[in-house]
């Protein structure tokens, strides 16, 4: 039957992915339908219950400063949480948060179930229709047709899932659930460039038959930290503590004498898995000179035994995994609650993508989360954020939008796999982007809020908290900029103390704020008025007082790669003719057919001088 509405934007998947989709294309007013395999397991954890972390965290702050779910959800599901690298610079600190499963999951729900504009169904989608090469809607497994202006397609590891424990395999989406099989097959009838790639878990522990006593145990920081712009530590639930351990050469060695019974070592597996996330097996193969990996035991949730043993992903048989993780300490009686495996799954060469994740090929068919190469929740719901909201642009007859990787994180995750395409699952990190100290995590609502609350993406409540916010930094900025200190005077000695030499002329406490002895909370307090008592609007002053000139000058470098940026390169561009160029060059660009002259540059191999060649073919062509 043909369902009697018809939808702006359809969504496919109730993943990571898929639940940021939904919600930005209905806030931005969109009439969206979410279909998903199964309601409950709507923002399901796949693998490790922990959301955040070194440059996922970016991700995560700009997908909330784009009014997203995925931070409000993990300070109601937060169960431990810690900001990582806290004694380095503020480009790379990065809040982490265990997550507990159940907490999590509720609050997703609960926020999908509560946006105007966005109705849920729950069954498999089997076919896309496609008239010429635009897709209309889909066909579900049932055969219900629903009819839509844009698809986003949001399937994470389900599409064509091979399940992998030791040298048995079965098709499933993740454990527990059904793999997509009809759905990957007619994908590949389109002309997409398809691939395998792999990802693993470890298995489940029950906490009971863990001796902890002598681990070293990990609690949250103090203060409690929170992943929302929005969000309060009274929102957190209990905390509770992860401990640590660690593999050792007996582990190792039953590791290496079981090589030829893992899926991955005897050929059975073809997909290829992530280099950052490896499995226990990967490691010892890999780092044969280590003789003991670290091992975070890290709770499911409050209300459950599980353990989550991080670092021991494994898809050898499970008498193996009993084995080896019997050999750690603390471990000797663990009793296995799950069984580790990996899973094969197809994925989408993002090459064959725009900026805004729309398909090159099927007009209207928007791809994002896992399917495009990534792995890790952050990475999905920054995709999925992207791609539901040019979903809702096209679908209101809008010019698509892509933050620049000057902008944001999101805009290096999108560039890079547009650009460089992925042959294994790519991840995000703070090294992967240039302007590191533009994009902070702690700036993510002054990069992006507003260009959200443009896009329809921010509702009334997060605009009234950003706009205090920023006046709150004008006015405190405005503040220390016009207050003097003067040597000799009582201020003037509360700081002496402090200063490598007494003050010998006056200054502002801007000025004074900028040398490395001194802190905000040293100074602020000499100024005449109120402290700003938002402990977001003190970092901010003192962040962006004590980088400033390191700021000024990345600012610098931006301009003139947005020169760059901003010379298009025809889509028709006859690159045989462009003089000069050699002929891997002109074959990487006719294949990739970059979209400006910044992301030509972008592209390894493609030169200076080659850049310079196609600069004068275009000044000779105009
Ligand atoms: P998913 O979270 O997979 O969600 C896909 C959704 O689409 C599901 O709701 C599914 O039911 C639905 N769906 C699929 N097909 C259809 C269909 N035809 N019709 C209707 N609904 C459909 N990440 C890491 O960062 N590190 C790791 O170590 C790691 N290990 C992993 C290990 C395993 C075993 C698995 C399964 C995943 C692992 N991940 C890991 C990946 C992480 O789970 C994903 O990156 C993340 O969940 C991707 O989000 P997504 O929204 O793209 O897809």
């Amino acid at each position: 039957m043909d369902y009697p509405t018809r939808f702006d934007v359809l969504v496919i998947g109730g993943g990571h992915a898929g639940t940021e989709a939904a919600l930005a294309a209905a806030r931005m007013g969109c009439k969206t339908l979410l279909l998903t395999h199964n309601v409950e397991t709507l923002g399901q954890m796949s693998c490790n219950p922990a959301i955040g972390g070194i440059g996922k965290s970016h991700l995560v702050r700009e997908v909330d400063a784009l009014g997203g779910a995925m931070a409000r959800a993990t300070d109601r599901g937060g169960i431990q949480f810690r900001v990582l690298n806290a004694r380095k610079g503020p480009a790379v600190r990065a809040t982490r948060a265990q997550a507990d499963r159940v907490l999590y999951k509720a609050a997703i729900r609960h926020i999908l179930e509560n946006q105007p504009n966005l109705q849920i169904f729950q069954q498999a989608v089997d076919d896309l229709i496609v008239q010429g090469d635009q897709v209309k809607g889909v066909v579900t497994q049932s055969g219900i047709r629903f009819y839509a202006t844009s698809v986003v397609l949001t399937a994470g590891t389900f599409l064509g899932g091979l399940i992998h424990i030791g040298l048995q395999n079965h098709a499933g989406g993740r454990a527990g659930d059904p793999p997509s099989i009809a759905l990957a097959q007619r994908l590949r009838e389109l002309p997409l460039r398809v691939g395998r790639l792999k990802t693993g878990t470890p298995p489940r522990i029950d906490a009971r038959s863990i001796d902890f006593s002598g681990m070293e145990a990990q609690p949250s920081d103090d203060p409690i930290p929170v992943m929302s712009f929005l969000g309060q530590p009274e929102e957190h639930p209990e905390q509770v503590s992860c401990y640590i351990t660690h593999t050792n050469e007996r582990t190792h060695e039953i590791i290496r004498n079981n090589l030829d019974r893992s899926p991955m070592y005897s050929g059975v597996i073809e997909g290829i898995g992530p280099r950052y996330c490896p499995s226990i097996e990967d490691k010892i193969h890999r780092f044969a000179d280590k003789n003991s990996h670290q091992v975070f035991l890290e709770p499911e949730g409050l209300t459950t035994h599980e353990i989550y043993p991080n670092g021991i992903s494994t898809s050898l048989p499970f008498d193996v995994q009993l084995d080896l993780v019997r050999s750690i300490r603390g471990m000797e009686q663990a009793h296995i609650t799950r069984p580790g495996y990996a899973i094969e799954y197809d994925y989408f060469n993002p090459q064959d993508l725009q900026p805004t994740l729309e398909t090159k090929v099927i007009h209207n068919l928007f791809f994002a989360g896992q399917i495009n190469g990534t792995t890790g929740y952050e990475e999905a719901a920054a995709q999925g954020l992207l791609a539901g909201l040019n979903a809702g642009l096209r679908a209101q007859e809008k010019e698509g939008w892509c933050p620049r990787r000057d902008e944001a994180y999101i805009g290096v995750l999108v560039d890079d796999l547009i650009t460089l395409g992925t042959s294994e699952p790519y991840r995000m990190f703070t090294s992967r982007a240039e302007y590191r100290l533009l994009l902070r995590e702690d700036n993510a609502d002054l990069r992006l809020t507003e260009k959200g609350r443009e896009l329809g993406l921010v509702d009334d409540q997060r605009w009234a908290a950003f706009e205090a916010k920023r006046e709150g930094i004008e006015r405190e900025m405005a503040r220390l900029k016009d207050t003097f200190v003067h040597p000799g005077t009582a201020s003037a000695e509360t700081l002496n103390d402090k200063l490598s030499q007494p003050l010998s002329r006056e200054q502002t406490l801007l000025d004074l704020l900028r040398r490395p002895e001194l802190e905000y909370w040293d100074l602020a307090h000499l100024a005449p008025g109120e402290l700003p008592n938002d402990p977001q609007v003190q970092e901010q002053v003192q962040i962006q007082t004590k980088y400033a000139g390191y700021i000024e000058r990345q600012a610098q470098d931006i301009e003139r790669v947005r020169r760059q940026e901003e010379t298009l390169l025809p889509a028709n561009l006859d690159y045989s003719r462009v003089d000069g160029l050699s002929n891997e060059i002109r074959n990487k660009l006719s294949g990739i057919r970059p979209a400006t002259l910044a992301q030509a540059s972008r592209i390894p191999g493609v030169t200076p001088a080659a850049i310079s060649m196609l600069l004068i073919h275009l000044k000779k062509r105009d």
